[in-house]
């Protein structure tokens, strides 16, 4: 395979971004000026777009099989969030040249995860510059059912699914803030290059839940946003956030619980639930499989996080990420 090739912008799209099999519901896919798509009945359509910037979402040495099911799964996690099923997706791509060997992994793992969701890929652009990558993913919902961040009420109680933290666990070793044992690494880099997304979560969600969020920037930040949209305050009992195994071991309860509580990319769901519906969040939720943990409960406010441990008051060491108020390395 040669590590560059004069393939042109059209080649390279024939030959990597056309799908063999597309969904039954596109009439239109790749290589015209748009897409065409059927609509479903009543439904509410779902649209949501992603950046992922070289340096500054992912280090240049990121394994692009890594890098093309992240940027998918990034996309599929914010449908999870409203309770949509993501069905078409967009994909513009800025490349500094063409490898093909980087090409086909990068699609390799992009494609792997759009066909166990049954999600095809509609068109996108092919440009030339500093790698970045920009997904748009439609979806649908049943006309109502959205789960918004806005819905929450005071007395609900705050849920998240899988364990928190080892995401961000994987980056503070990958930026020499530490350093993991070879099986921690790889155990954590696993949940940062290959986010499993919450899809099938949020559609047992939409009958049980008041309000969700995906997990992106650490959930103290991320439920902050349900909580200002929903005029709520919350408080979290930190003895009861789920951690793995890895992350204890690596890092201790404390810091554990500052990764979980301040990492991002996590891409759990925080939901949260009224009393009334308690009883079928069970049931809501058996079908996907997925483990989730109740971890707070709701008040009147207007965003503020109350953050105790067995009862007690806890102090919390740094705040999550914000592209606009931090600096990366
Ligand atoms: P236009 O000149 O109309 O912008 P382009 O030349 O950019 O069209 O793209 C040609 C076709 O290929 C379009 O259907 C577009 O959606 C599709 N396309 C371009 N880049 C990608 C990509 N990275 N992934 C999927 N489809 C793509
Ligand atoms: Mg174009």
């Amino acid at each position: 395979m040669r590590s560059s090739s004069p393939l042109g912008e059209f080649d390279i799209i024939e030959k990597y971004f056309q799908q063999s099999k597309l969904r039954q519901d596109v009439l239109l896919g790749v290589g015209d000026d748009a897409a065409l798509v059927i609509p479903a009945e009543n439904s509410q359509i779902a649209i949501s777009t992603d950046t992922l910037v070289e340096g500054v979402h992912f280090f240049s040495d990121i394994p692009p099989h890594a890098l093309g099911h992240k940027a998918l799964a990034v996309n599929l996690s914010d449908m999870a969030a409203m309770g949509a099923e993501p069905r078409w997706v967009t994909l513009a791509i800025t490349l500094p040249g063409v490898d093909e060997t980087w090409l086909e992994q990068f699609c390799s793992g992009f494609f792997d995860l759009a066909e166990y969701f049954n999600v095809s890929l509609i068109g996108g652009d092919t440009t030339k510059g500093p790698l970045s990558i920009t997904v748009t993913v439609h979806g649908i919902v049943p006309a109502g059912k959205a789960l918004y961040r806005s819905g929450a009420k005071p007395g609900d109680r705050v849920y998240v699914t899988g364990s928190l933290g080892d995401s961000g666990l994987a980056l503070a070793h990958l930026q020499q803030q530490l350093s993991l044992t070879p099986q921690q690494l790889e155990l954590s880099l696993k949940r940062h290059y290959y986010p499993l997304p919450r899809v099938l979560a949020g559609y047992g969600l939409r009958d049980v839940a008041s309000a969700a969020i995906d997990i992106s920037d650490g959930l103290y930040n991320d439920l902050q946003h349900i909580l200002r949209q929903s005029h709520c305050s919350a408080t979290l009992n930190l003895e009861h956030i789920p951690m793995s195994e890895t992350l204890s071991e690596a890092v201790g309860v404390d810091r554990g619980l500052q990764f979980a509580l301040t990492g991002g990319e996590d891409y759990e769901l925080c939901f949260t639930v009224p009393e009334s519906n308690k009883g079928s969040l069970e049931t809501a939720l058996a079908y996907s499989g997925v483990p989730y943990t109740v971890i707070g409960q709701l008040a009147p406010g207007t965003g503020e996080i109350r953050l105790h441990y067995q009862e007690q008051p806890y102090h919390l060491e740094g705040l999550g990420w914000d592209h606009f108020s931090h600096e990366n390395k």
